[in-house]
């Protein structure tokens, strides 16, 4: 299998052991898992249990809720009551934003995962005098940490819930960023420390974030992880993101660099697109990397050339039309090429083809076969008889 998928080109994904999150296996050999995040205060319940449902609706499999207090804590059952009530359990993670041992505890007890960041423990403060970190210094530090912990893990792995140890790079702790600088070598060795306490206390329902805002450190560092577990035995999935990459299309075009050279590379099997939106809006585009790699099937898989003098009808339009005809139907792939000079050659493996023929007049294509010329006025029409008498047409929904 490996060998075919080396032939015909489609991504080989680091191997991960499956950790189940409700009903979603992150790593595996489950599909990439999409994820976003609330922004709503976790204390208004009607807000969340909206705001998670709408998410979830949209495509999010696991949404993320953050948790700053006790009371936010408590607030967090009744949103799962309200959900299996009123909708599904759909699977939650949470931020534990700082070393609140008692509110990540409750946590664990309502939702299924939970996520730390590992600069936020065994807390060291900055000493003008110090020379360095010794090897006892981290013994010492990782003992303080495994103490810190234990409770959570503990309950984690008794009730066989999930963590993720998510590393930013904003903020590793002092010891870290002493001895390793703002590197990704110190989000790595920040890592590794969390896993290795969680595997001394047998847990290892594991999922590891590096996120950074900067792409290059991002890449070099989930890079490094991935190496480093490799070479060490340890086969914990990844949670791929770009933190902080801002809106629009620069924010996206960041999230896709980062996320989809990962996912290119075989790293990584849950992604979150970060964008300072509505997060409803970074679905389709955590869809839209998954598709564009070929790592998962969610939509119409549409060709179009980009145009040229030699087009004999508006692109644009008639791309659209298509689309707003053929969307509800993901398993087709579909292509709207200019002309028959290079559209039939270039359509790749559609489906079927929409091609510009001579000045008014089209053709339709059933894979590489040209079916019949139409007029162009009635193209897409026709192009909807053809996907009917072959019986691949759905009505939408
Ligand atoms: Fe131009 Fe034809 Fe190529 Fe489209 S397919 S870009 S119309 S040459």
């Amino acid at each position: 299998v490996r060998e075919m998928m080396k032939m015909t080109g489609a991504i080989q994904r680091r191997a991960t052991r499956a950790v189940q999150v409700g009903d979603v296996f992150i790593g595996g050999t489950s599909p990439v898992v999409v994820q976003s995040m609330i922004n709503e205060d976790t204390l208004d319940i009607d807000g969340s249990v909206r705001s998670i449902r709408a998410l979830h609706e949209a495509g999010c499999e696991i949404v993320r809720v953050t948790v700053p207090s006790m009371a936010h804590a408590f607030a967090l059952g009744y949103i799962k009551d309200r959900l299996r009530e009123e909708y599904k359990d759909v699977p939650l993670v949470a931020d534990v934003h700082h070393n609140g041992m008692k509110i990540a505890l409750e946590v664990a007890k309502h939702i299924e995962k939970v996520r730390i960041n590992p600069g936020l423990y065994v807390f060291e403060k900055p000493d003008p005098n110090r020379v360095e970190y010794t090897k006892e210094d981290f013994d010492v530090a990782k003992q303080k940490l495994k103490t810190q912990l234990e409770p959570l893990v503990v309950s984690l792995r008794d009730q066989n819930k999930a963590m993720r140890i998510g590393v930013n790079h904003g903020s590793l702790s002092e010891r870290m960023l002493f001895t390793y600088g703002d590197t990704p070598e110190g989000m790595v060795e920040s890592a590794i420390e969390v896993i290795d306490v969680c595997r001394e206390l047998n847990f290892h329902n594991l999922v590891i974030s590096m996120k950074a805002s900067k792409v290059p450190v991002m890449l070099a560092a989930y890079r490094m992880l991935a190496a480093r577990m490799d070479a060490l035995g340890y086969d914990y999935p990844l949670h791929l993101g770009v933190t902080e990459a801002g809106d629009g299309e620069y924010g996206r075009i960041k999230s896709t660099l980062g996320i989809g050279t990962l996912l290119a590379d075989g790293l990584g099997d849950t992604i979150r697109v970060s964008l300072t939106e509505d997060p409803i809006k970074e679905i389709p585009v955590c869809y839209g990397i998954l598709q564009g790699l070929g790592l998962r099937r969610t939509m119409v898989e549409y060709v179009a050339c980009p145009s040229c003098g030699r087009t004999l009808f508006n692109l644009e339009t008639v791309l659209h039309e298509v689309r707003e005809a053929t969307k509800h139907m993901p398993s087709l792939s579909i292509a709207v090429m200019g002309c028959i000079v290079n559209g039939p050659g270039e359509m790749a493996d559609a489906d079927y083809g929409y091609v510009g023929k001579t000045p008014g007049k089209i053709s339709l294509y059933r894979g590489r076969s040209e079916v019949r010329t139409v007029n162009e006025l009635n193209g897409v029409e026709e192009l909807v008889k053809l996907l009917k008498e072959d019986g691949v047409w759905v009505d939408p929904p």
